[in-house]
C-alpha cells in the first residue's frame, strides 16, 4: 500500500520542460499485489491532503471496493467525500456478467462520458447490465464475507503445508502463498481442474467469489492436502 509520504515524494518537480506533469493520484483497494489488504480511512484523509496541497485529482479504483467495505465496516459516504473519481467493478465478486461503473461529481461525469463516446465505449443498451448490478447490490454484498471466510480458511491451510514458505495475511478474497517449486505446485493443480494466477517470484494467487461453491472449497482443500502427502 501507498503512504501520504510516498505520494508526496513521487510527485514531479515543477519542470515544465523535461518531465511528465504530475496531476493524479490513483488509489486501488482493495490491493491485488498488497493480497486483498484494505487501507485505512486515515491514510486515505492523509494522502488526500497532499493531493489538496499540491492539486492533484484523487481516483480511486475500487475493483473491490465492496470486500474492503465488508472485511472493514467502513462508510461509503466517507469515500465520496474523499475521493474525486472512484470506479467500482461488478463483474467480479459481486457476480454480473460485465460492469465498471466510474462514480464523481456531475461535472467530472459529464466529461467522463465525452471521452467514453470518443473512446467508443457509449451504448444505448446498458440498462440490461445496469438490472444485473442492481441485483448484486441487493444480493451479493452481504455474502462477501463468505467469500473472506473461505480465503482465510484457504489460508490457515496453507499455512500448514510442508511445501508452503509463507502466506501473505489474508483480509478479504485474496489469498497469495509461496512455494518451493510454484510451476510444479500449477501443474498439479492443472491436472486436477484447478488454474491459479502465478504471481512471479514463486507466488500463487487463489481468489475466492460468488462461483466458488462450499463444494468447490471442499475439493480445494482437499487437493492441497493431498499434494502434501505425494511429497
Ligand atoms: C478487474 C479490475 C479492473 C477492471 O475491471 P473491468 O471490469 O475488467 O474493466 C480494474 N482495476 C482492478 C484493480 C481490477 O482488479
Amino acid at each position: 500500500m501507498v503512504t501520504a509520504a510516498q505520494v508526496e515524494a513521487a510527485i514531479n518537480p515543477p519542470d515544465f520542460y523535461h518531465s511528465a506533469l504530475t496531476s493524479l493520484v490513483c488509489l486501488e483497494n482493495t490491493t491485488n499485489k498488497g493480497g486483498g489488504a484494505c487501507y485505512t480511512m486515515n491514510t486515505f484523509k492523509e494522502i488526500r491532503k497532499v493531493c489538496d496541497d499540491h492539486k492533484l485529482g484523487l481516483h480511486l479504483d475500487g475493483a473491490r471496493l465492496w470486500n474492503a467495505l465488508v472485511a472493514t465496516g467502513q462508510d461509503p459516504k466517507e469515500y465520496g467525500e474523499i475521493f474525486d473519481t472512484i470506479s467500482v467493478c461488478f463483474s467480479k465478486g459481486m457476480g454480473t456478467p460485465l460492469g465498471t461503473v466510474l462514480t464523481g461529481k456531475k461535472e467530472i461525469m459529464k466529461k467522463a462520458m465525452r471521452v467514453r463516446k470518443i473512446l467508443g465505449g457509449g451504448m444505448r443498451q446498458v440498462g440490461y447490465m445496469a438490472a444485473a448490478a442492481i441485483y448484486a447490490l441487493d444480493h451479493h454484498v452481504d455474502r462477501l464475507k463468505q467469500d473472506h471466510d473461505r480465503a482465510k480458511e484457504l489460508g490457515e491451510l496453507l499455512k500448514t503445508l510442508p511445501y508452503v514458505i509463507k502466506v501473505e495475511k489474508v483480509e478479504t478474497n485474496l489469498v497469495i502463498f509461496e512455494v518451493v517449486d510454484e510451476l510444479q505446485v500449477m501443474e498439479y493443480c492443472r491436472v486436477n481442474n484447478l488454474i491459479i494466477s502465478n504471481m512471479g517470484q514463486g507466488k500463487l494467487r487463489l481468489v475466492t467469489h460468488l462461483d466458488y461453491t462450499q463444494k468447490d472449497h471442499v475439493a480445494v482443500i482437499q487437493l492441497f492436502k493431498n499434494y502434501a502427502i505425494q511429497l
